[in-house]
């Protein structure tokens, strides 16, 4: 059973406090401490319920940078944010007893499309159909699908690593992120792109959170390679956390943080732009519907049939076509 919430009315004084600074700071964007938006944000799609104390929403990159520096004060530093796109997370990712960010109210324009270079740049809070319905004109889209794809955002995709039905040929979220521009959490903003040996050593030199995170990272999936190669599981879905496997592990030999931000939950940094890759639409689609006489039959013969190489095989059992029937 969904826990009850607890039903506390009151903002505590150091979130007011702390949203009163940011007001003073210039925040441009809104921010919210009534009930009736923290009992919204209370749920996502998990069995999880949790009240924020807060709910603030950016209407920029300095928005964020602004709200995330003010919480590194000491007077601040018990206060967590979390990040939050369309919340259809089901593990309760975006819930959070301290401040929500909210990244989908005005993070959410398609900046720029380049179809000859195959490549759209967009706001964390786009959702994945609004991105796809602008893409469909001109032949492209953005090809890894989820079904909660009219609520789902790009910053959510990202940070979950997300995939569904077609991931079979066209791989995760993540193969898709070309550049990614995040704050870190003392407020720093980090380009991110797959940087060779040169351009990597210029990065790790930089002072703050943004040089020291990356000198770390570079020990560890350097130093630890063997380990890391060992134990990460080879699946192409992989699994939401941090995969250290292919911060180097790609083709080209360049050390790709994208990797390592993409399934990260918003524990790493604010995603506040990314640029992705375009795919072009296929021509021709087809759907084949086979039956078999028991759910193990169907199950042997997906070995036969993946070799005609499908976007995606779907089984459905007797259960569920039942359920579908009485709807
Ligand atoms: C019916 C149903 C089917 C689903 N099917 C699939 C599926 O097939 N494949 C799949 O992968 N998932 C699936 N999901 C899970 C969910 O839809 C995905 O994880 C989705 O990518 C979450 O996007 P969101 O915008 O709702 O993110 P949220 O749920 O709001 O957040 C998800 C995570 O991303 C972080 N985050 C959000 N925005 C940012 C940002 N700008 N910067 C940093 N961190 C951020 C949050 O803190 C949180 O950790 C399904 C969910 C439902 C309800």
């Amino acid at each position: 059973m969904i826990p009850r919430l607890a039903f506390s009315e009151q903002t505590s004084r150091l979130f007011r406090d702390y949203l009163n600074v940011l007001a003073a700071q210039g925040f441009s964007g809104e921010l919210h401490h009534d009930f009736g938006t923290r009992l919204v944000t209370a749920t996502d799609n998990s069995i999880y319920q949790i009240t924020p104390q807060a709910v603030v929403y950016p209407r920029n990159a300095e928005d964020i940078q602004r709200a995330l520096r003010l919480a590194t004060e000491p007077r601040f530093q018990d206060i967590k944010i979390t990040p939050r796109g369309g919340g259809t997370g089901t593990n309760g990712q975006s819930l959070s007893a301290g401040i929500i960010l909210d990244c989908s109210r005005h993070l959410n324009r398609i900046l720029d499309v380049n179809v000859e270079e195959g490549w759209v740049r967009v706001q964390p809070g786009v959702v994945l159909d609004q991105l796809n319905d602008q893409l469909a004109p001109l032949g492209v889209f953005f090809a890894p699908n989820l079904s909660p794809s009219s609520r789902a955002t790009l910053g959510g995709m990202i940070n979950t690593d997300a995939c569904g039905k077609g991931s079979r040929i066209y791989g995760r979220t993540s193969d898709h992120v070309l550049a990614l521009t995040c704050i870190l959490s003392d407020g720093a903003k980090l380009d991110v792109e797959p940087w060779e040996a040169e351009a990597l050593a210029q990065v790790k030199s930089r002072d703050g959170l943004a040089g020291s995170a990356l000198r770390v990272v570079d020990e560890i999936v350097t130093e630890k390679a063997e380990v890391i190669e060992r134990v990460f599981p080879k699946l192409s879905r992989f699994l939401t956390g941090y995969n250290l496997a292919k911060v180097y592990g790609n083709d080209d030999g360049c050390f790709n943080l994208n990797y390592l931000l993409a399934g990260s939950e918003g524990t790493l940094a604010v995603i506040t732009e990314a640029k992705l890759r375009l795919t072009p639409l296929p021509r021709h689609k087809e759907l084949l519907v086979v039956k078999y006489e028991s759910f193990d039959d169907a199950l042997t013969a997906a070995e036969l049939l993946v070799k005609s190489d499908p976007a995606a095989i779907e089984t459905i059992d007797e259960k569920i076509l039942e359920l579908a029937k009485e709807d």
